[in-house]
């Protein structure tokens, strides 16, 4: 039996805290709603990051900041070599301009060190929407955050005056669940984050694969469906386009137009648009058939298109992220069975399935991981040794 959990629950704290991490890696004492709380003190409104937020003396050479940014907010941490979170500060994005974006980041960065009484950081290591050339730090594009072309890492230098790594997001949560949660010490690796889109990194033979151009990973483009719905990428029938939060939700809301999905329609208050993946999630959760079918088949996609991924890459651990794979049994059981009727037997009989460890930390984690690796001396892209 390959799979083995423990499904997340939907509802469910993606993590309670203190945490420990299997193998001694500790979590600090932040609670979502102190984050939140953070996030109006007019200390943070105020704050001046002067020359930009790092005093060029008494630089703690221990501490690395990560930052995993977002099309609406930007989560930055502090932490020490050991990946222990000192301090978190998750602020919104406000607005794309890539100047006011990176000023803003480097806010964010000393405020987490006056919060944690420290004077520095040695690095810093930072998850973006991609693509991106993780060598050069430049943000290709970011249809999120509007960008083209930004030459992220230059830009942070040069406000932080410390060495800075830019990476993929995704390959960034890979890179944290490997390095401190789901898949630690694990030499073959995939993670699959499905929330508004489905996304991937690749961790193969210990290190973070990025590929020839920093594009590996996109399993969510994956063709499942020659014929099926269209996705943003340009295809139709990507592994997005069938299985992600935003395909549930409008699957479902197709069928409220064709005048069914009466308990979704309720799940969801009785408006069409407010229809979620959750919505639907809800209402299969209290047995409506109709609820249950868009469930399977977004589970039949994802169970095809990672069918594709451990044929390809025989890999020992997937490692399942995102709001999406919260919607409950009906999904996990659909993709379960796909898997067993596409993938080959071998590379089946050899992969677990579990749910990533680090919730909405895997991506700053991985952020922190690259920092240290480039307050190291590592060129990016980024190598870590498996065992
Ligand atoms: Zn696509």
């Amino acid at each position: 039996m390959f799979w083995r959990t423990a499904l997340p629950r939907a509802g469910r704290p993606a993590l309670k805290e203190p945490r420990r991490i299997s193998g001694g890696v500790r979590l600090q004492t932040v609670v979502a709603g102190r984050i939140a709380t953070a996030r109006v003190r007019p200390a943070w409104e105020n704050f001046s990051a002067g020359g930009n937020g790092l005093p060029e003396h008494g630089r703690e050479k221990d501490l690395v900041a990560g930052v995993d940014l977002g099309g609406t907010k930007i989560y930055t941490a502090l932490a020490d070599r050991r990946g222990k979170l000192l301090a978190e500060l998750k602020v919104p994005t406000g607005g794309p301009d890539p100047e006011r974006v990176a000023a803003r980041i480097a806010e964010t960065v000393g405020e987490v060190l006056r919060r944690a009484g420290a004077d520095g950081i040695s690095a810093l290591g930072i998850g973006a929407p991609g693509p991106l050339d993780a060598v050069t730090g430049v943000v290709q594009q970011a249809p999120n955050l509007g960008w083209r072309d930004v030459p992220l890492r230059e830009k942070l230098e040069r406000l932080l005056r410390v060495p800075v790594a830019v990476d993929n997001d995704a390959s960034l949560a890979a890179l944290g669940e490997h390095c401190y949660g789901a898949g630690r010490g694990v030499r073959h690796m995939v993670y699959v984050t499905v929330s508004t889109g489905v996304g991937g990194g690749l961790i193969l033979d210990g290190k973070l694969y990025h590929g020839a151009g920093c594009a590996a990973g996109e399993i969510g483009h994956i063709t499942v469906a020659p014929d099926g719905p269209p996705c943003g990428c340009g295809n139709r029938g990507c592994l997005e386009a069938l299985a992600s939060g935003t395909a549930m939700a409008r699957a479902a809301r197709e069928l409220v137009a064709a005048g069914g999905g009466r308990a979704i329609l309720a799940a969801a208050g009785g408006r069409a648009e407010a229809i979620t993946a959750r919505a639907v999630a809800e209402a299969a959760a209290a047995g409506d058939a109709e609820a249950a079918r868009i469930l399977t088949a977004a589970g039949r996609a994802l169970g095809t298109g990672l069918a594709a991924v451990i044929n390809l890459l025989n890999p020992e651990l997937l490692v399942l992220g995102g709001g999406a794979m919260r919607v409950g049994p009906v999904f996990w059981r659909a993709m379960e069975e796909e898997l067993r009727r596409r993938a080959l037997a071998h590379p089946l009989g050899q992969v677990r399935l579990v749910p990533a460890a680090l919730g909405e930390r895997s991506g700053v984690l991985g952020a922190v991981a690259l920092a240290l690796r480039r307050a190291d001396g590592e060129a990016a892209p980024p190598a870590k040794s498996g065992s």
